[in-house]
């Protein structure tokens, strides 16, 4: 199927043409149609499935340019994987005008991060300890968010980041839309999905 059949913007369109992705993957013609209604989602998808796309294109098309607010977050369980979905979401992003993404991730100074952050993000991309520490210290603020992304949400599991995603989502609004991506489907993301999810709609590729 192609991505003219969703409500994207002509600019989007011409930008996923340009891009090469002339057909939707799977995943996403499972996954587009209903993130796009703002619906909560639950994905079973691996990396290499298009998955990044799958969760941008909804985010982005909800994405107020012209307010400088952190409008979405994105919890990665690597600083690699937070790159990857960065670039990513810079390539789909590049249709509209000047949206700001911002990576945050442990191992390197918060200094520079803060500075990225007070410049003003729409979008930020991160790892969970490091984004929890930012809020803790006041330099990210979530009372703007509208959609929350949980990517790899089992290896974030299996590497202890249950409690500081809690963390994390507690600060964020209610009102939001939450998709979470998974490779498999252990305990935990049923617990997550009970937790911070709203009525969440699950599909399997
Ligand atoms: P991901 O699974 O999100 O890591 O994506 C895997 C790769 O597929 C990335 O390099 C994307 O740029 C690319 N990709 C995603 N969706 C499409 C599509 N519909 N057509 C062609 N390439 C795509």
């Amino acid at each position: 199927t192609s991505f003219s059949s969703l409500p994207l913007s002509p600019a989007m369109l011409a930008n996923l043409q340009q891009l090469g992705y002339e057909a939707m993957t799977p995943i996403q013609a499972t996954s587009l149609p209903i993130a796009l209604q703002g619906k909560d989602l639950i994905a079973q998808a691996k990396t290499g499935s298009g998955k990044t796309a799958a969760f941008a294109l909804a985010l982005l098309s909800k994405l107020n340019p012209r307010w400088f607010a952190v409008q979405t977050l994105v919890l990665c369980p690597t600083r690699e994987l937070a790159d990857q979905v960065t670039v990513e979401i810079r390539r789909l992003a590049r249709a509209e005008e000047n949206i700001k993404v911002v990576t945050v991730c442990g191992g390197v100074p918060v200094r520079g991060q803060r500075a990225s952050l007070e410049n003003g993000a729409h979008i930020v991309v991160g790892t969970p300890g490091r984004v929890m520490d930012l809020l803790e210290r006041g330099y990210l603020n979530l009372e703007g968010l509208n959609t929350l992304v949980l990517d790899e949400a089992d290896r974030m599991l299996d590497m202890g980041f249950f409690d500081d995603i809690a963390t994390v989502v507690k600060q964020a609004p209610k009102e939001r839309q939450t998709l979470l991506f998974s490779a498999t489907y252990p305990e935990g993301i049923a617990k997550l999905a009970q937790q911070f999810m709203r009525d969440p709609q699950q599909i399997t590729i």
